[in-house]
């Protein structure tokens, strides 16, 4: 699963455990669902939708076999809003049943002996809320916006749907057949078998004859074309809406390839009878459904393609990658988690590796490790905890640095083990360190403790001597990481260690050359000699290659600065020195270290951040660089430029930020444009302004810039035209929540008045600007204001639960 902006949370009722050390690694196997049935298949038929009602007609037919002796009550797990008509066995003959919340209990004629297998069918009239298991969507008069319905069953949620066994430590093989309206298509997973139209109707059945994790069953019902592409031999399918038909194979061609790659690096055939990828509405992201992943609807146009589409360079090859981690190879329960994100993140820096070389590879995880900066400052948390907020980009991360450590031979070996050892299976953290164990020799029992099962990452402070008499240059290495976590209300606390082990490497630049040594770090304060250094420095890389992940604090010489930059070839180690180099803004050296990174760098990334670090250097010493970088092949680097001229401002600035939004064609540029002239041309800032607001692009990016300049400069004028848009997008009606945080009564009664809209989804989005545009004190006191007021009796609930959710953020824990 991949959420584009909004986090999904996960909700489990954990099982408390007693606070220690590694707590993680002791905490993890008590996560893992007990039961006494193996659920072998599920025959899952599905007719009747109706959108208004968000209900339908349904029967699961369900085979398993008895995992104890004497087991004479079957529980499943069946959303209490499932309204059973019948419950029968193989024979026909009525069950006994119990119901139980979210649960069912069926009672066997007779007791089963253990391995004995029971057939029953469960026919029911299916209705839900919607979101939970299913969304219904109807089109509310929006473009792009057709009706449909997706199913989302990550992690707990297809119960809601179908009577099943809702955890990954089970898996079974499964059959979907659904009965539809005859215009729409229904995809689910695994093969085609039938798909007949009758009448006004088209009944459609999928087969998925190798075993899966029930959170992977999928439903999609949607008007979609079919768009036909394959791999060696394998049906591969993109599903979109007919208005995107001309869009699907720019964007999703490139998954062959991809499954090519990632069956080569991994040893392990695509596994699946077909791989289809649909887009729907309202989707968070994508979901890795298994052979059926779901993606949102967001289809770049072919300009889109030069500011790299977060669609095409992550998306498709992380929910492609899930196809093996987590669809073949699933974690045992959902503290382990990591091992499905861990790896999905993992990958497409390998398949960009692959492609594009090694810088491609190196840009992809050094914005994984921004984020994961990000969020390891909010809270420090091991990979294997449950609920674990950086299982994506510290498991991309940590999984980098495993590759770095073992070379890629032993590493795809190692993942090889893994993925041939728990085959149509489940794994917890620990198996993959038995894999590599088994595949290399090489238990790594420190690497997990440290990475895996504890919190947080090395933070080194170096400083360097040089003694011109003995040659040699010593390098004082402290680790600064502090342990302060504390406990949570069940008493589990993480750890933090001390000390981090790793080798390391140390390359110094001098005249006659580079002296190199590899260290042992494994301690938290360590001196490294290293002799041979015949001349004064003239750069040193501690950690040459960027092989642990880390943060970095070493005071050095503009010069040695200047020198690494331009002759590192490692983008992390590149980035570090840019940002040592755009302090330094009174020096001239740094400016012109910086000027020349962002002219002549070999790797668009570095060209970016040096273009983007000028913004803090006199103008005088900036300027020629930026208008040079406004030449750039690459629209970043274009982009980073044009910000950077709106920091700078002045008139020549102006002018080219200016040319730059009327010529470039990248859609990111000109937003870009927007901003810094918003920012620096006060005089034309409206025009500028109105001008983006009318400029169609790709996800809005134009428009959108256009909006923000609106909220950062609190431009009130611009209400009445902001109001009009957020009828039918999003983003307008944040705007309304910024400026009526700041002081407009006048933006709140409009958005106040969208809270009551008739079209759900306008609602959701005025709602969601109450709690994410504007402080929550003030949210609540606006809404507790506003809820007796609306008409719409679902407004009213909405609001409501909001209400109850910001009081009880307010009230404490
Ligand atoms: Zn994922």
């Amino acid at each position: 699963m991949r959420a584009a902006h909004v986090a999904f949370l996960l909700s489990l009722s954990a099982v408390p455990v007693l606070a220690q050390s590694n707590a993680a690694l002791m905490a993890n196997d008590h996560y893992t669902r007990s039961h006494d049935y193996d659920l072998i298949h599920q025959r899952i038929v599905v007719s009747g939708f109706d959108w208004d009602s968000t209900s339908f007609q349904a029967s699961v037919t369900t085979t398993l076999a008895a995992l104890r002796p004497g087991l004479d009550s079957i529980i499943l797990d069946e959303g209490a809003l499932l309204q059973n008509t019948g419950v029968t066995d193989a024979h026909g003959t009525a069950l006994k049943t119990d119901r139980h919340g979210d649960t069912l209990v069926v009672f066997p004629p007779a007791p089963l002996g253990f391995g004995d297998t029971l057939t029953f069918t469960v026919a029911y009239h299916g209705r839900v809320t919607s979101g939970d298991g299913l969304t219904f969507i109807t089109p509310d008069g929006l473009p792009h916006r057709p009706r449909q319905i997706w199913s989302q069953g990550e992690d707990h949620n297809n119960h809601y749907w179908f009577p099943t066994y809702d955890f990954p430590n089970d898996k079974m093989t499964w059959e979907l057949v659904a009965t539809v309206p005859k215009e729409d298509m229904a995809v689910s997973n695994g093969r085609l078998v039938s798909d007949a139209v009758s009448g006004g109707t088209r009944t459609v059945t999928w087969r998925q004859d190798r075993p899966s994790a029930t959170y992977l069953v999928s439903l999609i019902v949607a008007p979609l074309v079919r768009i036909h592409d394959t791999w060696q031999g394998i049906p591969v399918d993109y599903y979109v809406y007919r208005a995107d038909s001309s869009r699907a194979w720019m964007l999703f061609h490139v998954t062959p390839d991809m499954i090519g790659t990632y069956s080569r690096l991994t040893g392990v055939r695509y596994p699946w009878a077909k791989y289809a990828q649909t887009t729907v509405a309202d989707f968070f992201g994508g979901m890795e459904n298994v052979s059926a992943t779901t993606l949102v609807d967001w289809l770049p146009d072919a300009r889109a393609y030069q500011d790299r589409p977060w669609y095409q360079h992550d998306l498709i090859p992380h929910e492609l990658a899930h196809q093996w981690f987590g669809d073949y190879v699933t974690t045992e329960n959902w503290a382990n988690m990591w091992l499905n994100e861990g790896f999905a993140e993992f990958m497409p820096g390998q398949y960009w590796g692959q492609k594009l070389g090694d810088h491609a590879e190196q840009d992809y995880y050094v914005n994984e490790y921004q984020s994961y900066l990000r969020i390891d400052a909010r809270r420090p948390m091991p990979l294997a905890s449950l609920s674990s907020n950086n299982i994506y980009p510290k498991g991309a991360l940590v999984l980098e640095m495993l590759e770095r450590y073992l070379g890629p031979k032993r590493f795809w070996a190692s993942i090889h083990t893994y993925l041939e050892r728990h085959a149509l299976g489940n794994a917890t953290s620990d198996d993959l360190r038995q894999a590599v164990l088994e595949a290399t020799g090489e238990n790594l029992a420190w690497f997990w403790s440290e990475w895996v099962y504890q919190a947080g990452y090395p933070q080194f402070d170096v400083a360097a001597s040089y003694d011109s008499t003995q040659h040699t240059l010593t390098l004082t290495v402290k680790q600064t990481q502090t342990d302060s976590l504390k406990a949570d209300s069940t008493g589990l606390r993480f750890t933090v260690p001390a000390a981090f082990r790793m080798p390391l490497t140390v390359r110094v630049g001098t005249g006659q050359g580079d002296v190199v040594r590899r260290f042992e770090i494994s301690a938290r304060d360590q001196t490294l000699a290293i002799p041979g250094v015949m001349s004064a420095p003239t750069m040193v890389i501690f950690d040459d290659g960027n092989n642990v992940l880390k943060s970095l604090s070493f005071e050095q010489p503009t010069a040695w600065l200047a020198t690494q930059l331009e002759r590192d070839p490692d983008l992390w180690d590149r980035q570090w020195a840019i940002g040592q180099l755009a302090a330094r803004t009174t020096d001239s050296a740094a400016a012109r270290a910086l000027a020349a990174a962002a002219n002549r760098a070999d790797y668009s990334l570095t060209r970016e951040q040096a273009a983007g670090a000028l913004s803090r250097f006199p103008a005088a010493a900036a300027l020629p660089a930026l208008e040079t970088a406004l030449r750039d092949t690459s629209a970043a680097v274009r982009g980073a430029a044009v910000g950077a001229l709106g920091e700078i401002g002045g008139e020549r600035a102006i002018a080219l930020a200016r040319n730059a939004f009327v010529t470039d064609s990248s859609y990111e540029v000109r937003a870009a444009a927007v901003g810094a002239l918003a920012m620096s041309d006060s005089a034309h800032a409206r025009q500028i302004i109105t001008t983006a607001l009318a400029e169609p692009s790709y996800q809005d990016a134009i428009e959108n810039a256009g909006l923000r300049a609106i909220a950062t400069t609190n431009d009130t004028s611009f209400i009445a035209a902001v109001d009009s848009m957020a009828a039918t997008k999003q983003f307008p009606a944040f705007v309304l929540g910024a400026l009526g945080a700041r002081g407009s009564t006048h933006a709140l009664e409009l958005l106040t008045r969208h809270l009551d809209d008739n079209r759900a989804v306008v609602r959701r989005w005025a709602l969601q600007a109450f709690r994410f545009a504007m402080p929550r004190p003030f949210a609540l006191s606006r809404l507790q204001g506003a809820v007796d007021g609306l008409t719409h009796p679902d407004a009213r609930q909405a609001v409501r639960e909001v209400i109850q959710q910001l009081s009880a953020q307010r009230s404490g824990s």
